[in-house]
């Protein structure tokens, strides 16, 4: 099922995510609507609070449907390390259209649970770690544009106030 993408500014996305505890068929049916969502939006990441769920999940393919082994699920993630830094262009379906250079680690290695609760490590560089503190950030309520300058925030706030003067946002 494609769930509705919740759009800033809705507060869920400033409310960090709930832990899952328990590893059931709810959360199983959430991951693969949360997948078929971020597909239908031609995403590569998509965290919990974006369709509307306050808790520590997060979904990443690479290659957007193309490549089974590139699915991700992490729940219940956290960065354990990071290194060196990136300044690339970066974008999020919760910011129709909006797209900005955002500061972030080159490489990190993350710790997360499979949809069976399992507990892994994956390090991810370039795309990959930029997604990963993406949605990771996402988790934690931490919004992309609380990552960019001041000042490109500032512009990017003003565009979106514009749009939804005009009944655009
Ligand atoms: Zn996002």
């Amino acid at each position: 099922m494609i769930l509705k993408i919740v759009k800033y500014p809705d507060p869920i996305l400033a409310r960090p995510g709930e832990p899952v505890t328990e590893f059931n068929d709810e959360l199983r049916q959430l991951i693969a609507d949360m997948f078929e969502s971020m597909y239908a939006g031609q995403g590569v990441g998509l965290a919990a609070p974006q369709v509307g769920v306050s808790k520590r999940i997060v979904v990443i393919d690479l290659s957007v449907g193309k490549q089974p082994k590139d699915k991700l699920v992490l729940v219940n993630p956290e960065i354990i390390f990071s290194e060196g830094k990136q300044y690339q262009e970066e974008g999020c379906l919760s910011f129709p259209d909006i797209s900005e250079k955002v500061s972030r680690a080159a490489k990190v290695r993350i710790r997360a649970q499979d949809g069976k609760g399992k507990w892994y490590e994956m390090d991810g560089e370039d795309v990959l770690a930029r997604c990963f503190q993406h949605e990771i950030d996402h988790t934690d309520g931490i919004q992309f544009i609380f990552r960019m300058s001041a000042l490109k925030r500032d512009l990017v706030q003003r565009k979106i106030r514009k749009l939804q003067r005009e009944g655009k946002w």
